[in-house]
């Protein structure tokens, strides 16, 4: 059994909404590169998925009809009538445009995802990681918050059928899993938890501590909300102490998380005000979870993440670094002013817009306390304490 796969497939990157949108494929390169220069890439490359995908797994999550306008809509000329009610299917705001190829390769995307949860299911990895997964926003009928196919649901949908096995997906990313929650709201072997930041300012406003699940899946919805402008210590207090009970109600046999990094305090579309620290740690205590509970099945996924510079490279580096144990870890662990890469640094210095950070962890010294930091953290706790009621 080979211990982490990380999983690849170049289609992957023309996932692209067009110039100057926010979500931008260019960190996955990034994020490679910055791995390759450290010495911690796996020496025998990236698996790469197939690039199809089952469609009865596509419709197990997307109403067909759905997966019909997404074709059509993919073609470098659309037909008129079609591109006429596009917006019906979510696909022509500027969020979420419909582009040429996008069938493609959000199918693709989706397969590496059913890739990485089969090879861990049958035992062939203990881990697995899908970069350009944790397309988390997209619904069975329609494409959300740059997310065209739910390839997280996808995933797990492939695993209840499967092999019927208990999941828990661990959603971190600053914005609400609405889509993954609304594909498993009634079914109780699927457990979701989201930490976000508050509906109340962020899209897509949902992900209330109240939203629970509904029929036989009620109370396996689990949400955190958290203030803006949270930072490090009660972001991993909350999120912690909620996964300990997460875990030991949910039972799952495998772990499938989701990894957008726009919980940063740089992170240009969200408020919260975390550092990278969150990016070592919060990964480290889910590997832990994983093999506690589930023998080590865990499969990590990809999300949003703006600052694809000074943010993303970093926090998905040290995610890859943690599932396959890298002994750099140590060495950040010992010294958190541990530089990155020299070659990293040069080759894309220049390409930045903004200055790229020298070293792997943020300097706690160059963060100053956000105002309001105790009514902040009691309105977390307060949240996660309710969270985890609702757990008992
Ligand atoms: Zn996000």
């Amino acid at each position: 059994m080979r211990d982490a796969v990380y999983l690849f497939h170049p289609n992957s990157l023309n996932y692209v909404f067009g110039q100057n949108h926010p979500f931008d494929q260019r960190r996955i390169t990034l994020t490679r590169d910055l791995l390759r220069t450290a010495g911690a890439f796996p020496t025998d490359g990236a698996i790469l998925p197939a690039d199809r995908l089952d469609e009865e797994l596509l419709h197990a999550v997307h109403v067909p009809e759905y997966v019909e306008r997404v074709k059509a809509l993919s073609e470098p000329a659309p037909d008129d009538g079609l591109v006429g009610d596009a917006q019906k299917y979510g696909l022509d705001t500027d969020d979420t445009p419909f582009f040429p190829g996008m069938h493609r390769s959000a199918e693709i995307i989706a397969a590496a995802s059913v890739a990485a949860a089969k090879l861990v299911m049958d035992g062939d990895a203990r881990h697995a990681v899908n970069l350009a997964g944790g397309l988390h926003h997209a619904m069975p009928q329609r494409g959300s918050g740059f997310c065209v196919y739910n390839d997280a649901s996808i995933a797990i949908s492939f695993i209840r059928k499967q092999y019927g096995a208990r999941v828990l997906y661990v959603d971190t990313d600053v914005h609400h899993g609405d889509g993954v929650e609304m594909s498993f709201y009634s079914d109780p072997g699927v457990y979701t938890y989201s930490i976000h930041e508050t509906g109340k300012y962020l899209f897509p406003g949902t992900g209330l501590v109240e939203q629970r699940g509904e029929g036989e899946g009620f109370g396996c919805t689990v949400n955190l909300p958290m203030e803006p402008y949270t930072e490090d210590d009660s972001w991993l207090e909350c999120f912690g102490s909620v996964l300990d009970d997460v875990l030991r109600k949910a039972k799952p046999d495998i772990i499938v998380s989701q990894h957008g990094c726009d919980a940063h305090a740089l992170d240009p579309l969200a408020h919260v005000h975390c550092s990278m620290k969150i990016y070592r740690e919060m990964p480290r205590m889910l590997h832990e979870a994983a093999h506690a509970y589930c023998g080590g099945r865990w499969v990590a996924l990809g999300g949003g993440g703006y600052d694809i510079w000074r943010v993303v490279p970093r926090a998905w580096a040290l995610l890859w670094m943690e599932m396959s144990g890298h002994p750099l870890l140590r060495q950040i662990d010992a010294d958190p002013k541990l530089r990155l890469p020299r070659e990293w640094l040069e080759r894309w210095g220049p390409e930045s817009p903004e200055e790229l950070p020298e070293t792997w962890l943020d300097d706690p010294a160059s963060w100053s306390p956000m105002p309001r930091r105790a009514e902040i953290e009691a309105k977390n706790r307060r949240a996660a304490e309710l969270a985890s009621m609702y757990l008992r």
